[in-house]
């Protein structure tokens, strides 16, 4: 029986291309005049096209954003807003930058404006990470939400190849969990299994030609409601699992992602049915886990824990770790199960259901 609490986030997004223009006009409704903007070194020059766009409102520039917000990083991004009396941070880039932005935000309450260049979808949600002495710490506070979300598709053609499959996988892994959470409620659910079908569309079309801008607006779109969905419901079986393959085993984000999707789904698939329905009918296939599968092998994406360079020989330790402390999960995890998961992503195996 229908059952649910829908609960929104509160937060303004301008779609489209050409929606970089716009950014005077949100930072005007901000009522910011000193924005400090934020990327990471490959993306100096994107973020110095934005600082002059902004003319005057820019009080300066910090291009030292990295993966997972080491400590000492957002100490640096923090000073350094502190002494321009910055009033605003501009996050351009993926979710390392916009990471840094929610850093900042953490200690500050400085307004975030986000503008994402990948699929990861942090820009959508009140998750904040920050990395300290190798342990990555993450919680939830609403003053890291952006309050002005640009997203423009243009910014998105130069994603090389590779990080735009498992960018957006990474976004499908938000949706395929928010499908089957706890919490599941049917808008979210709806936003969810439109944008596997986004990304499903358009992934083999952006392949073949990166600069398709309407192919790019759809696996944009698709990201965005891959944000909306894992910062409106709780996660499962797979996030722990990448968080704990990320975090002991220094796996690249986006790939253990791409690499786990299946095998997480393979697992929940008989406990939740109307998600893999929902998720086949997304992706116009049979099984959701073999389908997702498919998917990354046709887009020439990583599908073996083995390519990432994890040892056969750690899988029994990220069995351990990844059980050691309980959490929901549609199918109740035991370590046997996820040592067979493992064992199958290690290897790449399709999953057979
Ligand atoms: P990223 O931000 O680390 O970007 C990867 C690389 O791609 C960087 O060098 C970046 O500069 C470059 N890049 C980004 N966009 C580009 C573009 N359009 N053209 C060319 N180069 C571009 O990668 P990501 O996958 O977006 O983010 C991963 C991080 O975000 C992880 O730390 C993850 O934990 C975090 N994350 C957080 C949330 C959340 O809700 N808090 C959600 C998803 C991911």
């Amino acid at each position: 029986m229908l059952q649910f609490v829908y609960d929104i986030l509160p937060s303004r997004v301008v779609f489209g291309v050409g929606s970089l223009d716009h950014l005077g006009a949100e930072i005007e409704r901000l009522g910011a005049h000193k924005a400090l903007v934020l990327s990471t070194p490959e993306q100096r020059e994107t973020a110095w096209d934005v600082a002059k766009r902004l003319g005057p409102k820019a009080a300066g520039l910090f291009d030292r954003a990295v993966m997972h917000v080491p400590i000492e990083v957002a100490h640096a991004a923090r000073e350094l807003a502190e002494r321009l009396g910055a009033d605003c941070c501009v996050a351009v880039g993926g979710g390392s930058t916009t990471g840094l932005g929610k850093a900042i935000a953490l200690t500050s309450n400085l307004p975030i404006l986000a503008i994402p260049t990948t699929y990861a979808g942090s820009e959508m949600t009140p998750i904040w990470g920050i990395t300290e002495a190798g342990r990555k710490t993450t919680g939830r506070d609403p003053r890291v939400l952006p309050k002005s979300v640009l997203y423009d598709p243009a910014l998105t053609v130069s994603l090389p190849a590779q990080l735009t499959v498992t960018s957006a996988i990474n976004s499908m892994a938000h949706c395929v969990e928010a499908l089957y959470s706890k919490d599941a409620n049917p808008i979210i659910s709806l936003a969810a299994e439109d944008a596997i079908c986004a990304f499903g569309e358009s992934l083999p079309v952006v392949l073949k030609d990166p600069a398709d801008l309407e192919a790019r607006s759809k696996a944009l779109y698709g990201a965005w409601l891959g944000g909306v969905s894992l910062g409106a419901v709780g996660m499962a079986l797979h996030h722990k699992l990448c968080h704990t393959l990320g975090g002991s085993f220094n796996l690249p984000h986006a790939e253990t992602h791409t690499v786990v999707l299946p095998h997480a789904a393979a697992f929940n698939a008989e406990a939740a049915p109307e998600a893999m329905s929902r998720i086949a009918r997304a992706l116009g296939v049979e099984s959701a886990p073999q389908g997702l599968y498919d998917l990354a092998k046709s887009l020439d994406a990583p599908v073996s824990l083995k390519s990432l360079g994890l040892k056969e020989s750690d899988l029994d330790k990220a069995a351990d770790i990844a059980t050691q402390n309980p959490y929901w999960n549609p199918r109740p995890v035991t370590r046997e199960g996820i040592r067979a998961l493992l064992q199958d992503a290690f290897e790449g195996a399709r999953p057979t259901a």
